[in-house]
């Protein structure tokens, strides 16, 4: 898969891009990930990314024009999906990521200022999306986030396949809680079905905490599983539903 973001700091990128299973996923061609400064698109002699706003009012607007140039550049038959990062658009989750994952090139484009111009985003941008309700300074961090989640769920960018499909919200509820050595820390035991290795009672148990958790933290979620009918009588019977 391949990624191309454009913005006008993409020494943003560096380290993010440079680290654990990302910079694993690049040397194994899992992904290519391009960083395309816009400045580079720019046509008049100061390198001008941004001007003031028709119509007066604060901050800057970006340019429509380096844009389109450099987008052009990196997506030449249009073939991508044309993201543009933004406090305005669809929230991003792991169900967008997990859609966003079976695209075979996404371009990222990363807004400063006050945003831009909207005659670009009509007609160049797929759709807007957004990290959540805060404004950023940019879309930058945006960006390294989208690239982030939707690589880990590419088949092998992780390595235990197991860790994807139990993560919190794969399976629509949050994940149950873990424990690792030592067996009692500041006096506090680890749930003792956990060290019985009987398989089945420990799903079962996993499966009910991540349903306690899950009612408690985020009733919203809990609220739209599709639970079978043996799933609600066991969670009836532990008195969750
Ligand atoms: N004035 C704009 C508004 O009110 O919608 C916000 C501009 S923000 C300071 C600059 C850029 O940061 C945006 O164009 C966008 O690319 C990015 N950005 C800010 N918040 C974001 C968010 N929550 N999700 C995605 N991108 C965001």
């Amino acid at each position: 898969m391949r990624f191309d973001v454009l913005t006008i700091f993409p020494d943003f990128l560096k380290s993010p891009l440079d680290e654990g299973i990302i910079r694993r996923a690049i040397l194994s061609k899992q992904i290519e990930v391009g960083v395309t400064n816009i400045r580079d698109f720019a046509t008049d002699k100061h390198a001008m990314t941004d001007d003031r706003p028709f119509g007066g009012g604060e901050g800057m607007v970006m340019k429509p024009d380096p844009l389109l140039a450099a987008t052009k550049k990196v997506n030449p038959r249009g073939a991508g999906h044309v993201v543009f990062l933004s406090p305005q658009g669809r929230q991003f989750n792991q169900q967008v990521a997990t859609e966003l994952s079976e695209r075979e090139h996404l371009v990222l484009i990363c807004g400063r200022y006050e945003g831009v111009d909207q005659r670009f985003l009509d007609a160049y941008v797929d759709e807007e999306i957004s990290i959540g309700d805060f404004i950023l300074t940019g879309g930058e961090l945006g960006a390294m986030i989208i690239i982030d989640a939707v690589t880990r769920l590419l088949p092998g960018a992780v390595g235990c396949a197991d860790s994807i499909s139990n993560d919190t919200f794969s399976r629509g509820g949050l994940k149950y809680p873990q424990y690792t050595r030592p067996r009692v820390f500041e006096g506090e035991e680890v749930p003792e079905v956990l060290l019985s290795g009987n398989h089945a009672a420990i799903e079962e148990w996993r499966w009910l905490q991540s349903m306690r958790r899950t009612k408690a933290r985020r009733p919203d979620l809990f609220a739209a599983l599709q639970l079978t009918g043996a799933e609600k009588k066991l969670l009836r019977a532990q008195r969750i539903l």
